[in-house]
């Protein structure tokens, strides 16, 4: 199966939620579809592994889903940032704006080695808020990001131009 057909076929537009007004793209019946899931792996995989990455960093929630396997698919060890309380050991924190109010992400202080080269997976990419939080993170704890992978990316909103710093990787774009 083709990765960008699969996500067409798997991918659910519900509309107005979580607002009026916002259609929210849910991977749920992707991840339930184990050809289309592993379609979307293995893409993802491919596009990354010319990055060299030495480990995948998921974003909580969908981005464990996604970045897991990826990890294992590139051989690289994967490191959870999490939302804020989660992580028991010593962390660093960033803090972003949200479209009301603001929200706290967290990494283990000794989650990556110094210089590690990092691509940071999520599900999909709004705004880029999340990303970016996630990325002075990496380099907070020393390590680099060498790309961004996101399964989907909502173009309106242009979060690709507040990633331009690093290689985006998006397998369909809405
Ligand atoms: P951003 O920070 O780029 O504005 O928002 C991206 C974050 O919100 C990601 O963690 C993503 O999981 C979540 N998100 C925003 N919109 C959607 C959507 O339509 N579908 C899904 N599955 N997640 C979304």
């Amino acid at each position: 199966v083709d990765a960008a057909t699969a996500i067409d076929a798997c991918v659910r537009p519900v509309e107005d939620w979580p607002v009026q007004g916002v259609t929210f793209r849910d991977v749920t019946p992707l991840l339930a579809a184990p050809d289309a899931f592993g379609a979307v792996t293995a893409a993802l995989a491919d596009a990354v592994r010319e990055l060299r990455p030495d480990a995948v960093v998921g974003v909580e929630a969908r981005g464990f889903i996604f970045g897991a396997p990826l990890a294992l698919e590139l051989g690289v060890g994967f490191v959870p940032v999490r939302k804020e309380g989660k992580l028991p050991a010593d962390t660093h924190r960033a803090t972003y704006a949200l479209e009301y109010g603001e929200a706290t992400v967290e990494i283990h202080t000794d989650a990556l080695a110094p210089g590690a080269r990092v691509v940071v997976v999520d599900d999909v990419l709004a705004t880029g808020g999340t990303l970016r939080a996630a990325a002075e993170l990496v380099q907070t704890c020393g390590a680099q990001v060498v790309g961004n992978a996101v399964v989907l990316e909502i173009g309106a909103l242009a979060g690709r131009e507040r990633l331009a710093d690093v290689p985006l990787v998006s397998l369909r774009r809405y």
